[in-house]
């Protein structure tokens, strides 16, 4: 067996093992082979971690903004050069197609692209005379040591949601990413490191439950980012409110496709297929239950079926011409299979049945593939819970109206999407829909960097989200000067 990838912590600027013996596997999972173990970090090192970050933090605040922006203008250069390198970091850490990684990794850079902007993004507001020989200007200040706690499915992406925007605004850093994908951090952090970074200014520490907790209770920590599943989200958001903290955090998802049967077919399948089956359903924007509304499911589900029937599924490191790769733990593929059995026990017709799939190539790697369940009921757990696989509920309603009402009683609200050829629809459905962010004839749409990653309801528990203006204000405090010199 070929030896374990190292798994160290980015300490003051220093590349360091961990003093925890006790870790977590990380896997190849087209492959289903361990490829490294992660430290499950305690308070110690969490502890170092800030600490270094809290004494970067004077020199790194004071340094124009510019300077910063040059630094990320360097570090966007280095993510280009080594674009094919991270995006098959995160393919074979995560297992999603080489295509889907470089999507990924694409939708990152522009957010350093964004943090590129930090002169024109941090510029205050100003007003003479708002009285007789009185001015009044408002700027905006970082606020310290910022945490980020990341989630195992977008290993590049979603680490850069926050990271240069942070640092563009004049704040240090202490990122935890998932013990499953900590390989991608690992490279973001060498990359920053060649760009120049200062040491001390972005900290890498690992771990599950212990550094988390560790970073919500340490008094030095000033903002925590969160992504990952509701449960957490929740968790992170109270406790480190509590705290003190300004907190960011994004949960779990259950995003609803409405089909009316005026929709154009090909186009519509297409953008089904995708949401349903990219990233083997792993992803928070993953279109998890399509709502077919009139006749709809007569006229789509048959060609839906076949094109599920027909995507290859397979590894991911080594098969160019994989649509779909596997899931990411043995675990995570055994919760998916549990919620098909669920499905099956509630009274859900399971039309396409993924437990079939045979990977000859891979006979250990975590697979399975798509699946789909018909006449789904909203009560069913399938219709309710986020179940992160590649697996589509199908439900049907009479109506436009009913299929906005079934939507709407989701406790989630990151996404859904309409397929329609009717103004008048996507208009009412736009306007009434429970939902941050909405796909007309769309795939389930994710914002690019400049606008905000808008989830609500048990989708996101915060004010600012990540992304756009709302990241810099969550990065930055703004201070309002009154003067008078008549
Ligand atoms: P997760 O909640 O299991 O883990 C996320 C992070 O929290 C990891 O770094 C993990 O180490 C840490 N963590 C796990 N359990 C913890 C606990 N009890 N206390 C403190 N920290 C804990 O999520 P995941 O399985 O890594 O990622 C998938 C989830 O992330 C899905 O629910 C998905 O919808 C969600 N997600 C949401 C968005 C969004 O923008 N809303 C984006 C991507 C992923």
């Amino acid at each position: 067996m070929p030896a374990l990838e190292p798994c160290p912590l980015f300490i003051n600027g220093e590349w360091v093992e961990s003093g925890r013996n006790v870790t977590e596997p990380v896997y190849n999972p087209s492959e289903g082979i361990q490829i490294s173990a992660t430290p499950m970090c305690g308070a110690d090192e969490v502890d170092r971690a800030v600490r270094a970050a809290g004494a970067a933090f004077p020199d790194w605040a004071e340094t124009p903004a510019v300077d910063r922006a040059r630094l990320m203008f360097r570090f966007k250069e280095l993510l280009e050069k080594h674009f094919e390198d991270l995006s098959r970091i995160v393919t074979r850490e995560h297992g999603k197609t080489l295509d889907e990684s470089r999507g990924s990794v694409r939708r990152g850079i522009e957010v350093v692209e964004f943090a590129c902007g930090a002169p024109s993004l941090l510029m205050g507001e100003a007003l003479e005379n708002i009285a007789p020989d009185i001015d009044c200007d408002t700027i905006r200040q970082p606020l310290g040591v910022c945490a980020a706690i990341t989630p195992f499915n977008f290993p590049v992406m979603v680490p850069l949601w926050t990271l240069p925007v942070a640092l563009a605004c004049g704040n240090t850093f202490v990122l935890k990413p998932s013990e499953k994908v900590p390989l991608s951090a690992i490279r973001i952090v060498e990359l920053l490191a060649e760009a120049g970074l200062p040491r001390g200014v972005l900290n890498l520490v690992h771990g599950g439950r212990d550094a988390v907790d560790a970073l919500l209770h340490h008094p030095d920590v000033r903002t925590v980012s969160f992504v990952g599943s509701t449960p957490v989200a929740r968790y992170i958001y109270e406790t480190a409110t509590r705290n003190g903290k300004r907190v960011q955090s994004a949960g779990g998802a259950k995003n609803f496709m409405v089909v009316l049967p005026d929709a154009e077919p090909d186009a519509t399948i297409d953008a089904v297929m995708g949401s349903a089956y990219g990233c083997a359903g792993e992803r928070c924007m993953a279109g998890s239950v399509l709502v077919c509304a009139h006749d709809a499911a007569d006229r789509f589900l048959p060609y839906l079926s076949d094109a599920a029937r027909g995507l290859r599924v397979g590894p991911t490191d080594r098969d160019a011409d994989t649509e779909m790769g596997p899931l990411v733990t043995p675990e995570h593929l055994e919760k998916v299979k549990g919620s098909i059995r669920n499905g099956l026990s509630e009274g859900a017709e399971l039309i396409v049945d993924g437990r079939d799939v045979v990977v000859d190539a891979c006979p250990n790697g975590f697979y399975l593939g798509p699946t789909i369940f018909d006449r789904v009921t909203p009560r069913m757990q399938i219709a309710r819970e986020e179940i992160f696989g590649p697996v589509l509920s199908v439900m049907h309603t009479d109506d436009l109206d009913d299929a906005i009402e079934t939507c709407n009683n989701s406790g989630y609200g990151n996404a859904a999407v309409l397929f329609t050829e009717s103004g008048g629809a996507a208009r009412k459905f736009r306007h009434r829909i429970n939902a941050g962010m909405v796909g007309i004839n769309t795939g389930v749409p994710a914002p690019m960097a400049f606008f905000p990653f808008s989830g609500w309801n048990n989708s996101f528990f915060g004010d600012l989200h990540v992304q756009g203006h709302e990241g810099v204000s969550f990065f930055t405090r703004q201070k309002v000067t009154i003067s008078r010199w008549g």
